[in-house]
């Protein structure tokens, strides 16, 4: 799950485990490599949901010291890839160009940025941390109050993923209510920050292109659903028919 549970002195500590902290800097360094030859508008779109998705994910169990470390990985990589796109010119030049204090509620002169539209790379250290106030003198990891914790720390994270598509593929866990499969074509539904992250990003795709529609559910819980655009259909027609049937029922035999 890409979580390191630890107990000091009867505390719980929870953080990024190595190998998750691994696991974003290499993604970092491949998308960056595969950017070379961009420009830093197409660096910002692809690396600004990332950086937002990741950064959310572990907002409560990771210390400051962390994003931080991961900002300046990533910095680095940033002013390479600026080297590479100009060859002829100087360091100060490049840093020039790609370097500012871009967003203005930071003071911080080494936001990565496009000078032409002022749009600008987040760091992830701007992302508050979350303390959450736990204390579990004798939970173990494999622990049934564990999961709860695990649950609840996991949905608010991705409710703030942002989007009322993330909140509800969160709420469903990515299954269509008409039919019970999962709403994608896929082995299982999201499990990871990167797996939320790619299944919202598709599912708004497929909500542009009506294959996925939004519908109430009706039942005891009335509430807006993401479905297949099938399933909402043969839905719709299985309530007007009961509705047909009702209304041609003679009188007297109701
Ligand atoms: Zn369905």
């Amino acid at each position: 799950m890409g979580f390191n549970v630890r107990r000091y002195d009867g505390k719980l500590l929870i953080k990024p485990s190595q190998a998750a902290v691994r696991r974003i800097r290499e993604r970092l360094a491949a998308e960056v490599r595969s950017l070379n030859g961009g420009n830093a508008i197409a660096v910002i779109r692809r690396l600004n949901p990332i950086i937002r998705g990741w950064a959310a994910y572990y907002r409560g169990v990771v210390s400051k010291e962390v994003f931080s470390a991961i900002d300046h990985y990533l910095w680095g990589r940033l002013y390479r890839w600026a080297l590479r796109a100009h060859p002829n010119k100087s360091k100060h030049w490049v840093v020039d160009r790609y370097f500012d204090t871009f967003n203005q509620s930071r003071n911080d002169r080494w936001v990565f940025g496009d000078r032409d539209s002022g749009i600008y790379l987040r760091q992830f250290a701007w992302t508050k941390i979350v303390r959450h106030k736990m204390v579990m003198g004798t939970a173990s990891v494999d622990d049934p109050a564990l999961d709860w914790y695990w649950a609840s720390r996991r949905r608010k994270a991705h409710a703030q993923l942002g989007g009322r598509t993330a909140s509800l593929l969160l709420r469903q866990r990515g299954l269509c209510p008409g039919c019970g499969t999962l709403l994608l074509h896929a082995d299982h539904g999201p499990q990871s920050p990167r797996e939320w992250e790619q299944w919202t990003r598709v599912l708004t795709t497929a909500l542009r292109k009506t294959s996925v529609v939004l519908g109430e559910v009706h039942g005891d819980d009335q509430t807006t659903r993401l479905m297949h655009a099938d399933c909402r259909r043969r839905e719709q027609r299985q309530r007007q028919t009961v509705q047909r049937q009702q209304n041609r029922r003679p009188q007297g035999l109701a």
